[in-house]
């Protein structure tokens, strides 16, 4: 602005204070005190009116009737004020409410200039004194002028500090704590405000990029069934302060633009046009940032394929404040059953058998979960609630050792048996065995190791087994039998079916006992 627009900026600023205090600029630029015909605006005082009204009736009176002597020293003594700003005089006004008035100008052609933002005029400390004389003319204007050129503006607003730092200032305490509250409820939309993640057209997360979910889905979030999630607690990491400042009206920013600064450390962006050549790793590396950012900023990109043209975005974004969150997680879970084995000694080792499958049962699990800006920090497992118990799955394991030796005590291999032919000379031959009938099942006499299975001449289908303490037995004439050749059987395991193979007339089983390789009669043991 040059010194002639700003000598014209000021002269109208005076015309404008005397038109609105009634009095008639001159020619020159000078105000008279003669009394304006033009009615009085409605904003003046009537005080300053009636002043007004007194000087003009004092004037018309001494015209009309031209009295003279102390009357007329009296109708023409002019009160006016000296005008002090920090104790130094400026000069003279006619009164007070002129410099209001100039105050009040400067206040609003502030407030023009900078909209939306709480103006104030650094004014000093302005002190009047009262003063008389004769036909006095108090240099209002000048004093004005001199004045309006030592009247600084300063801007009122609101510094949010983080560790006592400056970050930003915007133009109220309203809009900071809206801003903080944002921030927060970035996080915790739940703990902060509702109007204030409301009236938000959009919101910006952690990673700066624009999230239309609209204000329902945000508060759905938090009461969803799917995620029994809830936010206790919140807090900012750094201390976080607000104060109100005198600053220039440039270093205001607005809403967002805080915002912005808060969650990603800048407002501006840093974008990147893939180039000929150019691949993840050598960008990472030409801007000096991690690999990681790049795919954090641009998850479209699959397996580091970027093609020429492509724009990256390369914000480097580190918030200035960083939210805490404390939240309750509760999860429905299922819970194995128990495995429980018991023993059985009736069964052999390596034997099990499944008693119970068992049921699944469910519990919740509540956790007690930190983190920062939504990434976990730590998790404590804090209760577990059974909802419904699990059943144990039941496994029965045997514990008997059979080593294939027999007691020495022997059992009819045949249940419910008749004998038929008894142990001796018969025809003139020795019988060798005894003869039986009965179920047909036939079962080992005692425990031992199967020696033979297969076909022997005249026995037919026989199975032979060694008792391993001297005795072994032998059952002929089987159908079919059901061991195989170093089979351990325990007494009583059923080893064949009777049957008529071999030299026999007629189904039966011919057992023998052999101790020591000598026959003996069965029925001395049996
Ligand atoms: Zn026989």
């Amino acid at each position: 602005m040059t010194a002639r627009k700003d000598d014209n900026r000021q002269r109208s600023v005076w015309s404008r204070i005397a038109s609105t205090l009634g009095l008639a600029p001159r020619q020159d630029g000078t105000a008279t005190t003669a009394r304006s015909s033009a009615p009085q605006s409605s904003g003046t005082p009537s005080r300053k009116r009636k002043a007004a009204i007194a000087v003009s009736i004092a004037l018309g009176l001494t015209a009309a009737a031209g009295f003279g002597g102390t009357y007329y020293v009296k109708a023409n003594t002019v009160s006016y004020y000296h005008l002090y700003k920090d104790g130094t005089e400026l000069g003279t006004v006619d009164s007070p409410e002129a410099v209001e008035e100039l105050l009040a100008l400067k206040k609003e052609e502030a407030a023009r200039e900078n909209p939306g933002v709480d103006m104030e005029l650094e004014t000093g400390s302005l002190t009047y004194e009262p003063a008389s004389g004769f036909k006095a003319v108090p240099d209002t204007e000048a004093t004005l002028d001199k004045l309006e050129k030592q009247i600084a503006f300063y801007a009122v607003g609101v510094e949010i500090k983080v560790e006592g730092e400056v970050i930003g200032v915007v133009k109220d305490k309203a809009t900071a704590e809206r801003v903080l509250q944002r921030v927060q409820g970035e996080y915790a939309p739940e703990l902060v405000m509702p109007e204030v993640m409301n009236v938000r057209p959009m919101s910006y997360n952690a990673n700066g990029k624009a999230d239309a979910s609209s204000p329902e889905s945000a508060s759905q979030k938090s009461v969803s069934p799917k995620s029994n999630r809830e936010v206790k607690q919140v807090k900012f990491v750094e201390d976080v302060d607000t104060q109100s400042a005198k600053v220039q009206p440039t270093e205001i920013v607005d809403e967002e633009t805080m915002y912005k600064t808060i969650v990603s450390g800048s407002e501006a962006e840093t974008t990147y046009t893939v180039q000929p050549g150019d691949c993840v790793g050598c960008i990472a590396e030409k801007f000096d940032i991690d690999k990681q950012v790049i795919y954090d900023n641009n998850p479209w990109i699959k397996n580091d394929m970027i093609k020429v043209g492509d724009v990256l975005d390369l914000t480097v974004r580190e918030p200035k404040i960083n939210v805490e969150t404390v939240e309750r997680l509760t999860k429905t879970v299922e819970t194995k059953p128990d495995y429980v084995v018991r023993e059985n000694d009736e069964m052999r080792v390596g034997e099990s058998k499944v008693i119970s499958e068992g049921i699944k049962g469910i519990s919740e699990l509540t956790y007690k979960q930190v983190k920062r800006n939504g990434v976990l920090v730590s998790s404590e497992l804090v209760s577990t609630v059974v909802i419904k118990p699990s059943s144990p799955k039941i496994v029965m394991k045997g514990t008997k050792v059979v080593r294939g030796e027999g007691t020495g005590n022997f059992e009819y291999p045949v249940s419910g048996a008749t004998l038929t032919s008894k142990f001796g000379k018969r025809w003139g031959r020795l019988h060798k065995g005894i003869d039986l009938v009965g179920d047909s099942t036939i079962k080992a006499a005692d425990e031992g190791v199967v020696e033979f299975a297969g076909v022997k001449s005249g026995y037919g289908n026989v199975v032979i087994i060694n008792h391993r303490n001297g005795y072994k037995t032998l059952y002929a004439h089987l159908s079919s039998y059901s061991v195989a050749e170093g089979e351990i059987v325990e007494k009583g395991d059923p080893i064949g079916i009777m049957g008529n193979t071999g030299r026999s007339f007629g189904t039966h089983l011919h057992f023998e006992i052999h101790k020591n390789g000598v026959v003996q009669n069965p029925l001395d043991y049996l």
